[in-house]
């Protein structure tokens, strides 16, 4: 132990280390929920998906699009999310500790706000949590492959969850199910679908298959008496659920990621 007056700040701000995020590259922060198997298990939530769940996340996601005006772009699915910030954003001077955890904590407290908005019959049990981190992705192309990777995983998870779930709810055992479904291929996953229960995967709800983004509309035109009354930079958030991994989506909103 030591004087507490002699103690010189540098040397103990010297043990911190640097996280900046690399300048000029678009980050994401993805967050993830802590044991969310278990904790949608507790809450009940409709398997293979609770669609209030998903609008608590998606409602989340909007908040903090107003909240930190230097995130771009969206993507979600299940308990995650992921938050695109911009190039050129000088957040928290892109030190990757603050950024990350000034996101995951608003996005959270934000969760048990509003939870009984989406909840309004079921008790929240216990405090849920969120973990997450920053990536660096120096272009855009692979910027969209990101995305891209999510989305698939989207897909392939929610076609496999639905597959699961319908065999479990006929009556098989989870192991059953499971074993049932080994090395199954796509085309074989949406024949059983559909012979076994009747359900065409393509008229599932596109929230289910593509996952939610979120963005900003911008420059939307406003017209008044039929006539146009001048460029309006809109800053509404909005929620949609496109596929992402079409270069369509992105040429028809050049806009985000300009
Ligand atoms: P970890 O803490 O490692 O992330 P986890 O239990 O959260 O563990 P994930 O891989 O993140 O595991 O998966 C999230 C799980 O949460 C899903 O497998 C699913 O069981 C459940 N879940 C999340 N959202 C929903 C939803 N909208 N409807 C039904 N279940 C959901
Ligand atoms: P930053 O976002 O940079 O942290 P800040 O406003 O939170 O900005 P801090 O340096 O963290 O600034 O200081 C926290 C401030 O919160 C204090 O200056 C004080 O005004 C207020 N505060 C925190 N806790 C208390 C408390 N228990 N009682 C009264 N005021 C408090
Ligand atoms: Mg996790
Ligand atoms: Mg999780
Ligand atoms: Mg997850
Ligand atoms: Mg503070």
């Amino acid at each position: 132990a030591q004087d507490i007056g002699k103690i010189d700040p540098d040397y103990v701000k010297s043990f911190q280390f640097e996280n900046r995020l690399v300048p000029l590259t678009w980050v994401v922060v993805r967050i993830d929920g802590c044991h969310f198997h278990r904790f949608s298990e507790v809450h009940e939530f409709e398997k293979p998906n609770d669609e209030q769940a998903l609008k608590l996340m998606n409602s989340c996601a909007v908040a903090v699009l107003e909240e930190f005006q230097d995130i771009v772009f969206a993507y979600g699915v299940s308990d995650e999310y992921s938050f695109v910030l911009s190039k050129e954003s000088e957040l928290y001077k892109r030190q990757s500790s603050k950024i990350v955890s000034a996101i995951v904590s608003f996005f959270t407290s934000t969760y048990v706000i509003r939870w009984e908005d989406f909840f309004p019959h079921k008790e929240l049990k216990y405090p849920p949590s969120f973990d997450g981190r920053a990536v660096c992705y120096p272009t855009s192309e692979i910027l969209l492959d990101y995305l891209a990777w999510r989305q698939v995983d989207c897909h392939i998870n929610n076609q496999y969850n639905t597959c699961f779930w319908m065999l479990v709810k006929s009556g098989k055992s989870k192991t059953q199910a499971q074993d049932y479904l080994k090395g199954t291929q796509t085309r074989e996953k949406n024949e059983l679908l559909s012979q076994q229960f009747g359900i065409e995967y393509n008229s599932l709800p596109l929230v289910f298959r593509m996952g939610s983004s979120v963005f900003r509309l911008k420059e939307r035109v406003t017209e008044e008496n039929g006539e146009v009354s001048g460029k309006q930079v809109e800053e509404e958030v909005v929620i949609d659920h496109s596929n992402i991994i079409d270069q369509c989506f992105w040429q028809q909103r050049p806009h985000i990621l300009s």
